[in-house]
C-alpha cells in the first residue's frame, strides 16, 4: 500500500487495506449465499465504480445459478454531487419474478440507490437486495438503508478499489481517503 496518492493536486492517505476489503467481501458473500439459497439471482453491477467489488463478490458467492448484468447511473462530477441522478445505461434483462441483487460502490446521499430500487420495482422482480461496499450514513438525504454494507464510513471523499476521481485511480488495490 502506498503511504499517499496524489491526484489532481489532492493528497489521499491509506484508509482501508485490501485484506480488510477481502474479509468483508467473504462475509457478505457468505450472507448472500445463505439468504439466496435455492434461488437463481440476477446480480446487477452499477457501473463504473462497482465493477471491481462486483467481480470479487460475484466470484466469492459461488452461486452457480447466478447471473450478472451491468447498469449505469451517474450523479457526480469531480468531488461535488450534482444532486440530479441520471440513468445512462438501462436494463436489458427481464427481471419479472427474479431475485435481484444490486451491487454498488458507495451510498452517499442515497439518491442513486433509492431511484434505482424504485425504477427496478416497476419491473416486478420477486425481491431486490442492495449491497454496497461503502455507506456514508451521515450524508443520507433519503433515509435509504442498504441491506448489506461492507464498511460504514464518515462523509469524506474516498478513492480506490473501483472508486475514481474524475475517472482516475480506480485501479488502486486499497481504499484511500482525502487528506484534510
Ligand atoms: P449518491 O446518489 O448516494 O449521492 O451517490 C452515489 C454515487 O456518488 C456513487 O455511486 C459514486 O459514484 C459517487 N460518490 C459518492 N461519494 C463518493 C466518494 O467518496 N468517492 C467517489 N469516488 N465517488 C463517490
Amino acid at each position: 500500500m502506498e503511504d499517499k496518492v496524489i491526484v489532481d493536486g489532492l493528497t489521499f492517505v491509506p484508509y482501508i487495506r485490501r485484506e480488510e476489503i477481502q474479509k468483508e467481501v467473504k462475509r457478505i458473500a457468505a450472507e448472500l449465499r445463505k439468504d439466496l439459497e435455492g434461488k437463481k439471482p440476477l446480480f446487477l453491477c452499477v457501473l463504473n465504480g462497482a465493477f471491481i467489488f462486483a467481480a470479487d463478490l460475484f466470484r466469492e458467492t459461488g452461486i452457480n445459478d447466478a447471473s450478472i448484468s451491468f447498469v449505469r447511473y451517474s450523479s457526480y462530477e469531480g468531488m461535488t454531487s450534482t444532486g440530479c441522478v441520471k440513468q445512462l445505461i438501462g436494463l436489458n434483462e427481464n427481471i419479472d419474478g427474479r431475485d435481484v441483487v444490486i451491487i454498488e460502490d458507495i451510498v452517499d446521499t442515497g439518491l442513486t440507490a433509492s431511484q434505482m430500487v424504485n425504477d427496478l420495482k416497476r419491473y416486478n422482480p420477486n425481491s431486490i437486495r442492495f449491497v454496497t461496499l461503502l455507506h456514508k450514513p451521515e450524508s443520507s438525504k433519503t433515509g435509504f438503508k442498504p441491506d448489506y454494507v461492507a464498511f460504514n464510513i464518515p462523509a469524506k471523499f474516498i478513492i480506490g478499489y473501483g472508486l475514481d476521481l474524475d475517472g482516475k485511480v480506480r485501479n488502486l488495490k486499497d481504499i484511500y481517503v482525502v487528506k484534510e
